[in-house]
C-alpha cells in the first residue's frame, strides 16, 4: 500500500506515520527528515536544502522528487511506503504518480489530518523532536534524552530550527498557498481522499486513520 500523510505542519502526520507504517507492514519516506540527515552531515543536498528549511520555505520541487525516486527504487519500499510530507505542491503531485507508475504502482490513499491554526501553534510550541531519530515528542524539556522506548539512540530533545514562532506562520502561510491545492488535484484525479480528525488521543486518531483506509472496524461495530 501506499498511502500520503497530508495536513498542516504540526497536524500529527510525523506521529502517526510510525503507527500506521507499522499497521502496514510498510516503511516510511519523511523528506523533512532526510532533508534534515542531509543538513546535519553536510552533504551538497544539505547544503541546498537548508536556508528554505530554516525560514519555513519549500525546498525546490525538483530535489524532492528526487529523493521521491531514489527511494522509491529502493526493494524495501517494494511493498509499498507510508509518504509523510511529501506532495506538498502541485507538480510533486504530479512527479509522484509518474514516479509510481515506473515502478507499476499506484497511490492508494491520501489522508487528510484534519486541525485548526490556533491548535497546530499550541501543539508546535510544546513539540520537541530527537535530535537523532527525529521522534517529536510533547509535554518534555529541551535537553532531556529521547524518551523513545527501547534501546537509546544516544539522542536528545531540541526544538526544530522551524519550530520557532515566525517558520511556523511562514510554513502555515506556505501550506495555504501551495500545499492545499494539491487536495483539488487530488480529487480532479480520483484518488481516495479520506478527512481524519487530527484532534483528540493519539490512539484515537491512530484508529480513526485505520479505518479510514479500511483496516480497523468501523466505529460502533460489534
Ligand atoms: P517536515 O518535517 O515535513 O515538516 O519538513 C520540514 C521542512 O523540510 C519543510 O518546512 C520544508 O522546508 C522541507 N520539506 C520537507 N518535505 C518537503 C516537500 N515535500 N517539499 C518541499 N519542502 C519539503
Amino acid at each position: 500500500m501506499v498511502i500520503v500523510l497530508f495536513g498542516k505542519p504540526g497536524a500529527g502526520k510525523g506521529t502517526q506515520a510510525p503507527r500506521l507504517a507499522e499497521a502496514l507492514g510498510v516503511p516510511i519516506l519523511a523528506t523533512g527528515d532526510v532533508l534534515r540527515a542531509a543538513v546535519k552531515e553536510g552533504t551538497p543536498l544539505g547544503l541546498e536544502a537548508k536556508s528554505f528549511m530554516d525560514r519555513g520555505a519549500l525546498v525546490p520541487d525538483t530535489v524532492i522528487l528526487g529523493i521521491v525516486k531514489e527511494a522509491l527504487s529502493q526493494p524495501r519500499f517494494a511493498r509499498g511506503a507510508v509518504l509523510d510530507g511529501v506532495v506538498r505542491t502541485v507538480p510533486q503531485a504530479e512527479g509522484l504518480e509518474r514516479a509510481l507508475r515506473e515502478i507499476g504502482r499506484g497511490l492508494d490513499a491520501v489522508l487528510v489530518f484534519d486541525i485548526d491554526d490556533e491548535e497546530i501553534v499550541r501543539r508546535i510550541s510544546g513539540r520537541l523532536v530527537c535530535d537523532a531519530c527525529q521522534t517529536p515528542f510533547t509535554g518534555v524539556e529541551p535537553g532531556a534524552p529521547c524518551p523513545k522506548p527501547g534501546p537509546s539512540d544516544g539522542g536528545h530533545l531540541v526544538r526544530r530550527k522551524d519550530d520557532e514562532p515566525d517558520a511556523v506562520r511562514t510554513r502555515l502561510q506556505v501550506y495555504r498557498d501551495q500545499t492545499l491545492p494539491v487536495l483539488a488535484w487530488y480529487q480532479q484525479h480520483g484518488a481516495r481522499v479520506q478527512q481524519i480528525d487530527a484532534v483528540g488521543a493519539v490512539d484515537d486518531i491512530t484508529s480513526r486513520a485505520l479505518r479510514a483506509l479500511g483496516l480497523a472496524p468501523a466505529q460502533g461495530a460489534a
